[in-house]
């Protein structure tokens, strides 16, 4: 039996461990994907402290994932040894009416790569052959791992906040996800895209990137700064982040008609006044869980045309060996840090 090395969490709050595990067989409609890169999501911390429960112990993390189909099962069409994809992380019945109607992330079935199935901080994985996606060369395997998540959660997010020309936009929170939301807000036709984090680094790079104002809420007074910005308040707020205090700013930065999507993850109570929150602006409050395997062929359109700049995206590249060392990095929020991926030779 041939082996490979993965990454996999034993027990809530450990060090990943490198094993050696059989290399897995794909079976009827399914690949096995030989792992070129795979990014490092805050929800792997998260798995990791035990805040998020994955649903089996030993498990190899990583949900963000792209490489090489290295062997097609029984019954695949329309993949070939060698292509290059990258992969929709959640494993879907594929035949019921969520499934079929473009809303995956509702299947029943769902079991999540790196969470509920293994993943992809391995050499090589198993998956369905509809969860792979074709991209160009154009695009780098470590690009194509965050397109998988830190692109396609924001472009779903922003989908259901059904922006309109010239909407002014919110992004709460630039790391991974935040940075890519702040461009495809403007790809979408925002007028102004105001981003919003603690670190004056992450604003920098957000103005790069298309934002057309920042806010540093240890420095700035939010409430006024929004009023100015956006004529009393914005039409679209987005919240990365998943703490009660950025969900109930993202509602109150919201004017007339506002949408707030929430993305982060968040198990706390927030309170609302369904009047004054609600009924008095005629705001609507969204949550945007996921991602669909119908937003791929478009986020993988806008990266190999270069509409969406992904050249600030990949922070650092670590081996496989490295993967505890990339955790803390992101636990420890370093300066300018967007994604850092695990790639494979
Ligand atoms: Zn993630
Ligand atoms: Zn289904």
């Amino acid at each position: 039996m041939k082996t490979m090395m993965a990454a996999q969490l034993t027990e809530p709050e450990k060090p990943l461990e490198l094993v050696k595990v059989p290399i897995p067989r794909p079976g009827r409609g399914e690949i096995l994907i030989k792992v070129k890169a795979a990014g490092i999501c805050s929800s792997d911390l998260h798995y990791q402290d035990g805040r998020s429960k994955v649903t089996k112990l030993p498990i190899t993390l990583g949900h963000e994932v792209a490489g090489e189909v290295a062997e097609c099962g029984e019954g695949v069409r329309g993949l070939n040894e060698g292509d290059r994809v990258c992969l929709f992380y959640l494993a879907t019945c594929g035949f019921c009416m969520e499934c079929c109607s473009g809303n995956d992330n509702y299947c029943n079935e769902a079991e999540m790569l790196g969470k509920n199935i293994d993943g992809g901080f391995a050499e090589y994985l198993v998956i369905a052959a509809r969860n792979a996606f074709l991209f160009p060369e154009s695009i780098t395997f470590a690009q194509a791992a965050l397109l998988t998540d830190a692109v396609a959660t924001p472009f779903h997010a922003l989908s259901r906040a059904d922006i309109k020309t010239g909407d002014s936009v919110l992004i709460i929170g630039i790391g991974g996800l935040g940075l890519h939301a702040v461009q495809i807000a403007k790809i979408m036709g925002a007028g102004q895209i105001i981003a919003m984090d603690l670190e004056p680094e992450k604003l920098d790079l957000a103005l790069k990137v298309g934002a057309t104002a920042v806010i540093d809420p240890q420095k700035d007074n939010v409430k006024e700064k929004i009023e100015n910005l956006s004529r009393g308040g914005v039409d679209v707020a987005v919240e990365l982040i998943g703490l009660p205090k950025t969900i109930r700013q993202a509602i109150d930065c919201t004017g007339l008609g506002g949408r707030t999507v929430i993305v982060g993850i968040c198990p706390e109570e927030i309170g609302l006044n369904p009047y004054n929150d609600l009924l008095l602006k005629e705001r609507t409050i969204l949550g945007s869980a996921d991602q669909s395997r119908v937003d791929f062929p478009v986020i993988i359109e806008l990266a190999s045309k270069k509409r969406l700049d992904m050249s600030h995206s990949v922070t650092y590249e670590i081996p496989l060996e490295d993967i505890n060392l990339g955790l803390e990095m992101l636990k420890q929020k370093e300066e300018n840090l967007v994604r850092i991926v695990v790639t494979f030779p």
